[in-house]
């Protein structure tokens, strides 16, 4: 074992960071007013970038310590588990995509939940009715819960790539988790977003809403049960929560949700209906759960190796076959109207054939080798016409026939209404060797199922809607079925040039992120912008249906040019969240002589936080 460990804990009480100006400046760790967000900080030995200050600085104690990126990674996602408790924790799950500098290759850890063993396939239809539950009754209830990955992914990860064990690596988390965070306006938001369904389960109500109501901004918020969940798993490893009592805790909290008998909707405008339904996951599936190694989806575009997460989630595939769809285009910053044109072309067709054949690989066929063939990809370019917008949906190509000449037709189209929402969240990390991590992790809803296990500090998720649950189509490969993963669109992604590291990004956003990812690269490699410049665009997505979502400065800056070729934009924004934002990317650029640039938000969910170990002066 390392001697990092204690060196944390010498830096806890003495060193620890606080930054400003991206730049490492004087110790503060112990009162969290003073460590500032920053969107980009430029340096070397290291560099992470994360929606929040207090994960980003936890990584940056691991890094300074010796720790290297997977080290560093699983400190991070642990401290947004207290900081960002809504989006990120250990009743999630994620994907974890590692580069290592000694042997060139990207590695993946699919950490996705899973359906439970006896989840029936008509889980989602109230059997006195036989309709299709709502989203709405579907996300606040047991039956939605699957069975969390982020623990195991955490331990594999390290196991396989870090240097710490796990309880060096959530040493930081503890310590936040303890001393507490401040209240900043997203979080106030976000509790006020899910007050209503909150107030329902009074675990979760006495933590997140206490008094009644969300924390006000500016106050110091404490996790003293997760901290005694996450010193759980330190003292006995991931052993104490996918067995014993913790296990046990898990399972029958979402058998029988922890609702209030009493608890009347404080509004009844929208009508609010909880039914609190019981799931299915049991004690047998928390200790069956595994992570997958996996090897990452790969596409060239434009000189760039492009790696991603491979299905369960959609994400690789999807935004390889887009780029591959690009590829054949000149796309120039001089002509940037028609760029967008073709970048939301492209993306519609990858989202149909995303639509068409994504789902667990373990469960249905799933042709990711076509699907990232460049030859596939040239054929569906066919698709695009440069002057206008193809009428939506459009169909799907056919993966078992194509030459990548401009005449096979395509297969049926496939359209499906779309339920993921615009939570989860996002970490890139690099260490001074050369390591970098890309790490998404959720627990689907902001808020997840808004059912905290007592006691236990953290939310569990809500990721079996991600399922296509209202499909009867015995074809769908993202059906229901036991032991599946529900596919996801998370997509941690890691570029490299010349066999080296060029960028690492990922983002939140549901089926946005996949835009995002498209829309940042493009911008990046083809419009020749900087990549704080790239993230910080604003975006639009065109993920095959007749409007495009759009952030209103999208709108503001492109409908007019976008117009004649009949792209109808529409303002982003759905009914669980206040914002009309889309994503809330992370990335690390990698310079000449070993230097870094860490890019967070600028101004999405309140703006993220990048440092680096060593600033350039
Ligand atoms: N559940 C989504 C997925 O796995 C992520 C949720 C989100 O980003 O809001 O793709």
């Amino acid at each position: 074992m390392p001697s990092v460990r204690r060196q944390l804990a010498a830096v806890t009480a003495v060193l620890a960071l606080s930054v400003t100006g991206g730049a490492v400046t004087s110790p503060a760790f112990a009162d969290p007013r003073e460590i500032k967000k920053e969107a980009m900080a430029a340096g070397y030995g290291g560099a992470v970038s994360t929606v929040d200050p207090e994960a980003s600085a936890a990584a940056i104690e691991v890094l300074r310590d010796g720790g290297n990126a997977a080290d560093a990674a699983v400190a991070a996602a642990a401290t947004l588990g207290v900081t960002e408790p809504y989006s990120a924790g250990v009743g999630g799950g994620g994907y974890f995509v590692f580069y290592d500098a000694k042997t060139g290759k990207v590695g993946t850890i699919d950490g996705r939940e899973t359906a439970p063993a006896t989840m029936p396939t008509t889980a989602f239809v109230n059997p006195a009715t036989g309709v299709v539950y709502t989203f709405a009754e579907l996300v606040s209830s047991g039956v939605s819960v699957g069975v969390p990955g982020t623990p195991a992914t955490w331990e594999r990860a390290l196991e396989r790539w870090g240097t710490l064990d796990l309880d060096e690596a959530l040493e930081p988390a503890i310590k936040v988790a303890n001393r507490g965070f401040v209240v900043d306006e997203t979080f106030r938001q976000q509790t006020l977003d899910n007050k209503v369904r909150f107030s329902a389960f009074p675990a979760t109500a006495s933590l997140f809403l206490p008094g009644g109501d969300a924390p006000a901004v500016g106050s110091i918020f404490h996790s003293k049960d997760l901290a005694k969940t996450y010193r759980l798993l330190a003292k006995d490893g991931t052993d104490a929560f996918y067995g014993g009592q913790l296990a046990t805790e898990i399972a029958a909290t979402v058998k029988d949700p922890p609702k209030d008998p009493a608890w009347v909707p404080p509004v009844t405008v929208p009508p609010t209906s909880i039914p609190a339904l019981p799931g299915y996951l049991t004690t047998a599936d928390l200790a069956a759960y595994r992570t997958l190694d996996q090897e990452p989806t790969h596409v060239e575009y434009r000189g760039y190796d492009v790696y991603g997460m491979a299905p369960s989630s959609s994400g690789g595939t999807t935004v390889g076959e887009a780029l591959n769809i690009l590829e054949p285009f000149d796309l120039s910053p001089t002509a940037k109207p028609a760029a967008l044109h073709h970048y939301l072309e492209a993306s519609a067709l990858a989202f149909a054939d995303r639509a068409k054949y994504l789902g667990d690989p373990a469960f249905a066929d799933v042709p990711t080798e076509a699907l990232t063939d460049p030859v596939f990809g040239k054929e569906r370019a066919c698709a695009i016409d440069p002057g206008t917008a193809a009428i939506k949906p459009v169909p799907a190509g056919d993966v078992a026939s194509y030459d990548g000449a401009c005449t096979v037709s395509p297969a049926a189209a496939a359209d499906e209404k779309d339920t993921e929402n615009i939570s989860t969240t996002n970490l890139t990390v690099a260490d001074k060797w050369g390591n970098v991590v890309e790490y998404t992790l959720t627990i689907e809803q902001t808020g997840g199922s808004g059912i905290v296990v007592p006691g236990r500090g953290f939310l569990l998720n809500n990721e079996l809607t991600d399922f296509s649950y209202t499909s009867t189509n015995p074809e769908d490969p993202n059906r229901i079925e036991q032991g599946k993963r529900p596919r996801s669109s998370m997509s941690p992604t890691i570029i490299l040039k010349d066999e080296k590291p060029f960028l690492a990004l990922g983002s939140p956003g549901g089926s946005t992120i996949i835009t995002t990812l498209l829309q940042t690269i493009l911008n990046r490699v083809d419009l020749g912008m900087s990549i704080l410049d790239s993230l910080a665009a604003p975006r639009a997505s065109q993920r095959n249906t007749a409007n495009v979502t759009a952030e209103p400065d999208f709108i503001k800056a492109y409908g007019d040019a976008l117009a004649p070729y009949g792209h109808k934009l529409v303002p982003a924004g759905d009914a669980f969240t206040s914002a009309a934002e889309i994503g809330a990317a992370t990335a690390i650029e990698f310079g000449p002589g070993n230097s870094m640039t860490a890019v967070a938000e600028p101004l999405r969910r309140g703006g993220g936080a990048a440092m680096v170990v060593k600033p350039s002066r």
